[in-house]
């Protein structure tokens, strides 16, 4: 199929597709989203196909006006009103138990939806121009790291979608949190945008899901089915070296192979001698995040057969970036002595 390349101005045109039926790939804050009207099982349906989208992994629906709540959802916790108060629109998702009316391809058949109101404009006035609510994963083929830039996704779904809107780059550059608000205790699926720090201030202690941190266990269940599958990863193998800065400067240094390239903070950049990408300033975890899918990009680009990476606080939003380099490195960590 013929891709249309939309801006701002054509919005309605987009909507206009979604409401046919058809793809629309949307700017959010977080990443791109390839968007599909949540109530049209065959339209959901092609978002898997275009992306090759294990099935078992349910998608988000995103919501243009708090009040579209009420038609995804059965009910609506005490907790989920204080975090939309709190952070919608905004980089959050909340998992609810789901209404009759959101069809089982968009929940892979969960008895729970997830749910996110996004703060980009662009995104906010096609949902409501579409009159329904669209249900969007990352615009990125299955598996690849989600796109933050327009490129990214011209290069991943151009010739399988019906059209892309162009939004320039991505504010956050990683998808969002993902928090379960379905069971007894609230529980983080997903670190995102909105640290556990600042949803903690608003509704007190949650959990933290084991597989945001580590790997899951051969047969263990994911909480969040989207954790147990490959994740941004490059072709290229990431080694994520733990220790000080000279640690990590002489290891990567002393690396005889070729095509080595370090994926590295600003600091770090004028002292290595191979190739090098960088997330940004050390101390920056919300620039670290913006450029994380970036780079990993760009390290594929440049050829790049082992990337040695930095290994990010856990701190903050630096949380979510140390989730998606983790699952780009298949868990490869190295300590440097
Ligand atoms: P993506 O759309 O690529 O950002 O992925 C959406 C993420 O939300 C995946 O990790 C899904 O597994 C997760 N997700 C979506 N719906 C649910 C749900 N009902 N329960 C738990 N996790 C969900
Ligand atoms: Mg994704």
């Amino acid at each position: 199929m013929e891709t249309k390349i939309l801006s701002e101005k054509d919005a309605a045109v987009a909507a206009q597709i979604i409401r046919d039926g058809g793809l629309v790939v949307m700017p959010t804050e977080t990443v791109y989203g390839l968007g599909a009207d949540a109530f049209n099982k065959r339209a959901v349906a092609n978002i898997f196909k275009a992306k090759g989208r294990p099935m078992d992994n349910p998608l988000i629906v995103h919501i243009g006006k708090i009040e579209d709540l009420k038609r995804l959802v059965s009910e609506i916790p005490e907790k989920a009103i204080s975090l939309a108060k709190a952070f919608w629109p905004g980089p959050l998702t909340m998992v609810l138990p789901k209404s009759d009316d959101v069809p089982d391809e968009v929940s892979a058949g969960l008895d729970t939806v997830a749910v996110r109101y996004p703060s980009h404009p662009l995104a906010e006035t096609l949902i409501l121009l579409s009159g329904t609510q669209i249900a969007a994963p990352s615009a990125n083929l299955s598996g690849s790291p989600s796109p933050t830039e327009l490129g990214h996704v011209i290069k991943d779904l151009n010739g399988r979608v019906d059209a892309i809107l162009d939004g320039g780059s991505c504010e956050v550059g990683l998808e969002s949190t993902v928090i379960s608000l379905a069971g007894d205790k609230p529980r983080l699926l997903r670190p995102g945008g909105v640290t556990v720090e600042e949803i903690e201030g608003v509704i007190g202690k949650i959990e933290i899901d084991p597989a945001v941190t580590d790997k899951l266990k051969e047969g263990e269940r994911a909480a969040s089915p989207g954790m147990k599958y490959k994740h941004y990863a490059p072709k290229a193998r990431v080694i994520i070296l733990k220790g000080s800065d000279e640690q990590y400067i002489r290891y990567v240094n002393s690396a005889d192979q070729s095509k080595v390239g370090a994926i590295c903070y600003d600091e770090d950049a004028e002292r290595l001698n191979v190739p090098f990408f960088s997330l940004g300033p050390k101390n920056d975890a919300a620039a670290q995040a913006k450029n994380l899918f970036s780079v990993l990009r760009s390290v594929d680009d440049a050829g790049i057969e082992i990337a040695y990476a930095r290994c990010p606080s856990i701190n903050g939003v630096g949380l979510a970036v140390y989730n998606r380099l983790i699952r780009a490195a298949g868990f490869e960590v190295t300590r440097l002595a």
